[in-house]
């Protein structure tokens, strides 16, 4: 018999990974460890809007960290930024959604009270290294570790566990699929000579949180049938973004001001029915337009269909470029691509968007439902189902995940079933079935963007996703 064998290690100290953590110890599992790759934690990643459905998860989860993630983000809301923190709109008591003319189709409140009466659960804006943290401090600074990299795990059924091998101290790839940009933050000691240890763990369980480049899934994947989605997918979509652009002059200011923001920090710019038709496959170009909190320049975040290979090798100049190109196909109107035109080189940016598909459905064959469990290993969060922000649902999904994966888990815990096999299996079925048709709905919505073409698509969507009674859920998942 080994010693030194917890019971859950989770890999990845994200917002995902951490929150499973708590929930674990909340429900008395505290034999348990996180490991993140990342050399020390530090400040990366961009804001993210945390809504009914990922906030009611949460505090059924352990409302101390309920309560905690709502006070950093709501008490952020007078204080400077961490992190980018003037690109969220928090603090704009509604968020328009204009045509091209600038007229109003939808507008929607962004206050947590408005959210917390229409759904029983308010929305948060907070960047994401502030949720990291703030999640981070509601456990034991000795159970999360930084600078443990994981690059295998091994079945071991011979010492009823599963070994996880990780390496320290050592440069870390850059990762493509990152939402941030892990050249800047993880080799900032690659002057010190590297030096490589290894070092393995046992678990019981793994909960693999490491993200949408996760490594455990391609470690579960390779020579399997679902060898082909062990990598994320590039959805179809990318993002062009420039922080803050300066020195415009006063006329193309005062018509986009007028034209667009009227006086609020932040709008999406569309197509309306009628122009969407118009333009083919360019109506899902979509800009949102916002104006720092900071400075007061305007800044932007453009959302467009491409191939990949258009995006490829593109920085500075040859992205604006493509940005104005994008705009010219979809009809955008002069005074937008004036600002385009404007950006400074080195504030602009690019990001493809990468998914790892809930449900892979080709017409000629059964559908493909990427396996998100192996043995004594489960995916949760992007690692299991990560795909493009378009619904801010990223995060929120993983925290249900989350959720469901800890009740399991905690029932494995108080059957004592830490050895059985059949149980396990089981249970982390029960978590796919759970789950997945959840996720091949809000990837649908996320890459159609059904729910924003009508106020009627909207509200059903909000109801299937915001309002859902996530006690009834639970108490489902239970009696299953
Ligand atoms: C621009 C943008 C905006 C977004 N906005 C929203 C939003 O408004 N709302 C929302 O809900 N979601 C949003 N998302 C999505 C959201 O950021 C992700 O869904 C969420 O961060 C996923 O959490 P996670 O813990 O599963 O993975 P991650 O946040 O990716 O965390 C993974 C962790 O695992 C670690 N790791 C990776 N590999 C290893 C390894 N081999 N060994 C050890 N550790 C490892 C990483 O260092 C990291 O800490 C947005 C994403 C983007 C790109």
């Amino acid at each position: 018999m080994l010693a030194d064998i917890y019971d859950v290690v989770i890999v990845g100290a994200g917002p995902i990974g951490l929150a499973t953590a708590i929930g674990l110890r909340k429900r008395g599992i505290e034999n348990i460890l996180v490991l993140d790759q990342t050399r020390a934690f530090r400040p990366v990643g961009q804001v993210l809007d945390l809504l009914p459905n990922g906030l009611k998860s949460l505090r059924y989860l352990d409302p101390h960290a309920y309560e905690a993630v709502k006070n950093a983000a709501l008490g952020l809301s007078n204080s400077q930024p961490s992190n980018q923190k003037q690109n969220t709109p928090k603090s704009s008591p509604t968020w328009a959604f204009r045509n091209l003319q600038g007229q109003i189709m939808r507008s929607m409140s962004v206050s947590f009270d408005n959210w917390f009466q229409e759904y029983g659960e308010g929305r948060v804006s907070l960047a994401w290294y502030d949720l990291q943290t703030t999640l981070r401090q509601q456990l034991p600074q000795e159970i999360v570790r930084a600078n443990h990299r994981c690059i295998n795990v091994v079945d071991e059924p011979e010492n009823d566990c599963v070994r996880i091998d990780c390496v320290s101290d050592t440069t870390v790839e850059a990762n493509p699929y990152a939402h941030w940009n892990d050249n800047k933050t993880e080799n900032l000691d690659t002057n010190s000579p590297a030096s490589v240890t290894n070092k393995s763990f046992r678990a019981r369980l793994i909960v693999a949180a490491d993200g949408i480049n996760s490594t455990i899934r391609r470690v579960l994947y390779k020579d399997s049938f679902y060898q082909d989605y062990a990598k994320p997918e590039y959805s179809g979509f990318a993002a062009i973004s420039c922080r803050e652009v300066a020195d415009i002059p006063a006329e193309v200011e005062a018509e986009i001001e007028a034209t667009f923001l009227q006086n609020s920090r932040v709008t999406t710019i569309c197509h309306d029915e009628v122009s969407r038709k118009a333009v083919g496959e360019m109506e899902d170009t979509r800009m949102m337009l916002f104006r720092s909190r900071i400075t007061n320049q305007f800044g932007y975040l453009i959302h467009f269909a491409s191939p990949l290979a258009a995006l490829q090798g593109k920085s500075g100049s040859s992205l604006i470029n493509l940005a104005v190109k994008v705009f010219e196909q979809a009809g955008f109107p002069d005074v937008l691509k004036q600002l385009v035109r404007l950006s400074p080189p080195e504030n602009i940016e690019q990001r493809p968007y990468y998914i790892h598909r809930a449900i892979i459905a080709d017409s000629d064959t059964t559908p493909i439902q990427p396996t998100w469990n192996a043995g004594r290993v489960v995916l949760v969060g992007d690692a299991a189902h990560g795909m493009p922000p378009f619904m801010a649902q990223g995060a929120n999904q993983g925290l249900e995940d989350a959720l469901a994966v800890v009740a399991l888990i905690a029932q494995i815990a108080a059957e004592n079933n830490w050895n059985n096999r059949q149980a396990i299996t089981e249970a982390f079925q029960k978590y796919e079935q759970l789950r997945r048709p959840w996720m091949a709905y809000v990837q649908e919505a996320t890459l159609t963007r059904h729910p924003h073409s009508s106020e009627h698509n909207w509200q059903q969507y909000s109801q299937q996703i915001y309002g859902r009674n996530v006690e009834q859920v639970m108490k489902e998942l239970a009696n299953s």
